[in-house]
């Protein structure tokens, strides 16, 4: 009777975490998706917790682990900034791959008598897999946060030393289903997954690391739906199995939107190339550069029918949301057409932009994604390029030797005027140099993107002529 309860409560939680799931692709569902997943995390932990077979001394210990991670988890959710957000999520995986390694291992050395060769071949792969992604997320949060090198470090034959090592780990997963007594193995195996891990990282860029964490994403599902065939917990396999394959499909979308493939990302060493760009501000025979200051950008805005606003990774660092909503607003006050344009990659994860303007309450109708927007873009009067490069940059469309040639951009050279608002003529996260900035159309209102549009929306409005009369 109670193990029925249980398993019946397992399976609402699991509809929470696959409603969550479903609710969470979409901005106007996210927060209910959220409270979804969180419901569905209580009962989970809570029906486990009722399960036969625990100590009162399991029990005390298992209260103190909820109070650190609550701890832990409770400033982490509220003090880190959405702009390091990947990071943070890298972090919450190394700390998931962790505990299921340490599973395995303790599991591994209790019961290795009793298992049977399945259940064996199954926490070996959970020991691999934890190792892994342990190592390897943390490498992923240090180069995303900037504490180790972004650029990829090469050596000769590093693809095959990988490999190498990972064919070790598997024979060792296979030996120990025959010989499971060999205990001291299960160590060799979680110490070579750790290195495998770290090695698998460090010939991959910066860039490519928040597509790098949605694939280790997946494998820390797949490492947890291991270990619930492991413990036979079936909430645990469709939770491993929906992470896996969430990851997985967030790894493919990104890698689809950037124009990349797995092998490319795992392999391809990207954000090796192109340093005389990212020194930036050589004109590369792109032409002469065009300003304009804050005043002179608010009245050729005005005087249009349309703009179209394209935020990118400056908005996020500047925290220039609710200053745009402000622009947003004033503009429409003077009868002009104001509409987003949401890149799926603009920012450093995805969702980002509409995550931030979403926070400012800019109504979600008003943000277009890349298909339905980019054939407006002849028509629009007016676009304002807010802390966004990589999404923008033309010669993604026929710079063959670019690292992001062939990423679908927004066309907004398409467009009658183009600001540009950043603050110098750095370039992007790609390293590359940007033909928008050199467009004869295109005038740069250089400063932070914070202040620059809190300029903006105040020319709009009029307040600054208030201020001065
Ligand atoms: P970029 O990184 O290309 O450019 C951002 C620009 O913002 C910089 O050129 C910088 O110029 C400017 N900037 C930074 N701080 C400020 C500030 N305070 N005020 C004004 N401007 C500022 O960003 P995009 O959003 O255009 O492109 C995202 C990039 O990240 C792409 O290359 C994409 O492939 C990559 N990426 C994105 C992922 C995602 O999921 N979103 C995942 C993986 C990679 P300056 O220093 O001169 O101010």
């Amino acid at each position: 009777m109670r193990d029925n309860i249980i398993q019946l409560i397992y399976l609402v939680a699991a509809v929470g975490f696959g409603l969550s799931l479903r609710w969470m692709s979409s901005a106007a569902t996210a927060r209910r998706g959220i409270l979804a997943g969180e419901i569905g995390f209580v009962l989970a932990i809570g029906a486990t917790l009722a399960l036969p077979g625990y100590t009162n001394e399991g029990y005390v210990y298992i209260a103190i682990a909820l109070v650190i991670g609550t701890a832990l988890g409770i400033p982490l959710g509220l003090r880190v900034p959405m702009t390091a957000m990947p990071q943070r999520i890298a972090l919450s995986h190394a700390f998931g791959a962790l505990a299921v390694g340490a599973v395995g291992i303790g599991k591994f050395f209790l019961y290795h008598e009793v298992y049977g060769k399945f259940e064996l071949a199954v926490l070996g792969v959970e020991i691999l897999l934890g190792g892994l992604v342990f190592t390897g997320s943390l490498m992923a949060a240090g180069k995303l946060h900037e504490v180790l090198p972004q650029r990829p470090l090469m050596f000769k034959g590093q693809n095959y030393a990988n490999f190498a090592i990972l064919g070790l780990c598997i024979a060792i997963v296979a030996y120990l289903m025959f010989r499971p007594q060999d205990t001291w193995l299960v160590l060799v195996l979680a110490a070579l997954a750790l290195a495998v891990g770290v090695l698998l990282i460090i010939p991959i860029g910066g860039a490519d690391m928040p597509t790098v964490i949605a694939l280790l994403n997946s494998y820390a599902g797949l490492s947890a739906s291991a270990l619930g065939l492991v413990l036979n917990n079936k909430l645990l396999i469709v939770a491993g199995a929906l992470d896996g394959t969430a990851g997985l499909i967030l790894a493919i979308i990104m890698c689809r939107a950037m124009n990349r493939s797995f092998r490319n990302v795992m392999f391809g060493a990207f954000g090796a190339v192109d340093e005389t760009a990212a020194g930036g501000g050589d004109a590369s025979g792109l032409g002469p550069v065009r300003t304009a200051s804050p005043d002179e950008a608010a009245e050729i805005m005005k005087m249009g029918r349309s703009v179209v606003i394209v935020p990118g990774y400056g908005m996020a660092v500047a925290q220039a949301q609710h200053k745009v909503r402000e622009l947003a607003d004033a503009l429409e006050a003077e009868g002009v057409d104001v509409k987003f344009a949401i890149h799926p990659v603009a920012g450093r994860m995805p969702g980002h932009m509409n995550v931030l303007l979403a926070e400012a309450n800019v109504p979600y109708e008003k943000l277009l994604d890349m298909d339905e927007i980019n054939s407006e873009f002849p028509q629009v009067d007016t676009v304002l390029v807010l802390g966004a490069n990589d999404v923008v940059n033309p010669s993604a469309r026929h710079e063959k030797s670019s690292p992001i040639y062939g990423m679908p951009i927004l066309n907004v050279d398409q467009a009658q005027s183009i600001f540009v608002v950043k603050r110098s003529m750095r370039a992007g996260f790609a390293g590359v140099e940007n033909e928008l900035f050199y467009n004869p159309k295109t005038q740069m209102v250089f400063g932070d993107a914070k202040s620059v549009v809190g300029e903006l929306a105040n020319e709009v409005s009029g307040q600054r002529d208030a201020i001065s009369l």
